[in-house]
């Protein structure tokens, strides 16, 4: 699944379009409902952003598109007119290049506001202690694993920068919040936000769990464990000996 940091570079290279009045078309019969091509073709893409998981597209007039890739999404950036092969979703053709999301999912046209999410772990700088708050206004028997990757009280954290967040925190996944001190919290939150930004920055950094199960932990030498965790079952990577 595309993570905050690749929907950050994705936003990065579509900046191309930013500023032009964009051809719209939706190859894809499953994207022609709504009318998206006819509401955008022609108008001025004002911005395009990353939020958590989301790719928001901002049009002059107030319209914003919301692109949620799910687990095959994809975009692609190639120059203008350059062969197609295939249906893509979406085709956003500026005067050098254009833009085609493929596979969807999710493409919704709003006209005003978006469904509400968390504050982006990868703004700068982060602004931990609303994420903190969010997280600490909700149900405290949650894992701590399972409160990071709500979308609606931080955004951008997906299932690897969660697992190596808490392993840099030496924070169990499976901590209730009730458990999870105010610091170890914000110490979660603050790995994850420096990760994820190195990342996106271009930094190589090993993993040091995610899918690394039955290797031993770099710290500590136990054997990493991997388990499902929350509604949707993702697993969570975790070191059993020093994260408690
Ligand atoms: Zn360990």
């Amino acid at each position: 699944m595309p993570e905050g940091d690749a929907l950050h570079r994705v936003a990065r290279r579509l900046q191309p379009l930013v500023g032009e009045h964009v051809e719209v078309e939706t190859p894809n019969p499953r994207a022609q409902i709504g009318g998206i091509a006819e509401t955008l073709d022609g108008r001025r893409l004002e911005a395009v952003e990353a939020v958590g998981k989301n790719l928001l597209l901002r049009f002059e007039g107030g319209l914003v598109l919301r692109s949620h890739l799910r687990m095959n999404g994809r975009w692609t950036v190639a120059p203008r007119g350059a062969e197609l092969r295939g249906r893509p979703w979406l085709v956003l053709r500026g005067s050098r290049v254009e833009a085609r999301q493929w596979n969807g999912p999710v493409l919704e046209l709003h006209t005003r506001g978006i469904p509400r999410l968390g504050p982006d772990i990868l703004e700068r700088p982060p602004r931990i202690e609303e994420m903190a708050a969010r997280i600490r206004r909700g149900d405290q028997r949650r894992a701590v694993g399972d409160a990071i990757l709500d979308q609606r009280l931080v955004a951008g954290i997906g299932n690897k920068w969660k697992a190596e967040a808490l392993w840099e925190a030496e924070v169990s996944p499976w901590r209730p919040l009730a458990e999870t001190g105010d610091d170890a919290l914000r110490a979660v939150l603050d790995a994850a936000a420096r990760l994820m930004r190195g990342s996106l920055d271009g930094a190589r950094r090993r993993n040091r769990v995610y899918r690394l199960v039955g290797r031993p932990c770099s710290r500590c030498g136990t054997a990493i464990a991997s388990r499902g965790q929350g509604d949707d079952n993702r697993i969570a990577y975790w070191c059993p000996g020093c994260q408690r």
